[in-house]
């Protein structure tokens, strides 16, 4: 479980010298297992949220707990066992087949490299891509999509309990995102993650989210499943 507890990043904008909050007094918690969605405006503090998360932006107050752990005392290898991260911006290595981008990470982690190859082949299979087709292919001989899908199957490769999900679905075209999304709404029946996603996109949110938190202006704005924000808007 993820436990926010008032967290808050502060900028200075550059030209006015004012400071302003892009996340303000935030506490949440995203429980295990579940899809919580991050929605809100562009701009609202979701990808700052993110990034605090797995420690590549710092807070300028407040807290959070991975399992009841202050992430601040944890070595930022360990923690970055435990987080997975999928942005739109994949950034596939080019020069690695499709496969080899999947099984870098359990690679490094040193697991065994057979094991790694056919769990590899397993996540292609999970995310729509036949393993034969596509696992020798290059990135750039791939659809944006497709592309994406390999995202995902890195992501889940290291097999972290907590995946953080930035727009994953974003710039595709509406029939290759409905594929996608149902991959990996069936993925997550299967692995039960626990997964942030962020999105500006109100059905993506109440199709995927177990729970929807709405941010405004860095602040918690509503936070419930998706029937309560549908009964109570
Ligand atoms: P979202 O992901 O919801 O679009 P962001 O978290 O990216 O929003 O940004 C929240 C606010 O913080 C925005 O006003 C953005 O301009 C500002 N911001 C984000 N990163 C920085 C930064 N490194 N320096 C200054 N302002 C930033
Ligand atoms: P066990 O044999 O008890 O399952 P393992 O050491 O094989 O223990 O696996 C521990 C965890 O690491 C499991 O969650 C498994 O899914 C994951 N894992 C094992 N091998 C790999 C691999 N090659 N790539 C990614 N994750 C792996």
């Amino acid at each position: 479980m993820i436990e926010l507890q008032n967290l808050e990043k502060k900028y200075v904008n550059e030209t006015s010298g004012e400071t302003f909050y892009a996340v303000k007094d935030l506490s949440l918690v995203f429980p295990d297992g579940k899809i919580t969605a991050l929605l809100g405006p562009s701009g609202c503090g979701k990808t700052t949220t993110l990034r605090m998360i797995n420690r590549l932006t710092e807070p300028t107050g407040g807290k959070i707990l991975l399992d009841g752990q202050d992430i601040m005392a944890q070595r930022p290898e360990d923690l970055r066992r435990q987080i997975g991260y999928v942005i739109q911006q994949i950034g596939l290595f080019p020069h690695l087949s499709v496969l080899q981008n999947v099984a870098t990470v359990p690679d490094l982690l040193g697991r065994p490299k057979a094991q790694t190859r056919e769990r590899a082949r397993e996540l292609l299979e999970l995310v729509g891509l036949e393993p034969g087709q596509f696992g020798g292919k290059h990135p750039h001989e791939l659809s944006g999509g497709q592309a994406q899908r390999v995202g995902v199957a890195r992501a889940l490769a290291a097999d972290p309990p907590v995946l953080l999900m930035d727009e994953p679905f974003g710039a595709l075209d509406p029939l290759a995102r409905d594929k996608l999304q149902e991959a990996f709404l069936d993925i997550q029946r299967r692995l039960q993650k626990t997964i942030v996603l962020v999105t500006h996109d109100i059905d993506e949110a109440l199709r995927l989210g177990d729970r929807v938190a709405l941010l405004n202006a860095g602040e918690l704005a509503q936070f419930g499943t998706p029937n309560d924000l549908v009964r109570h808007p």
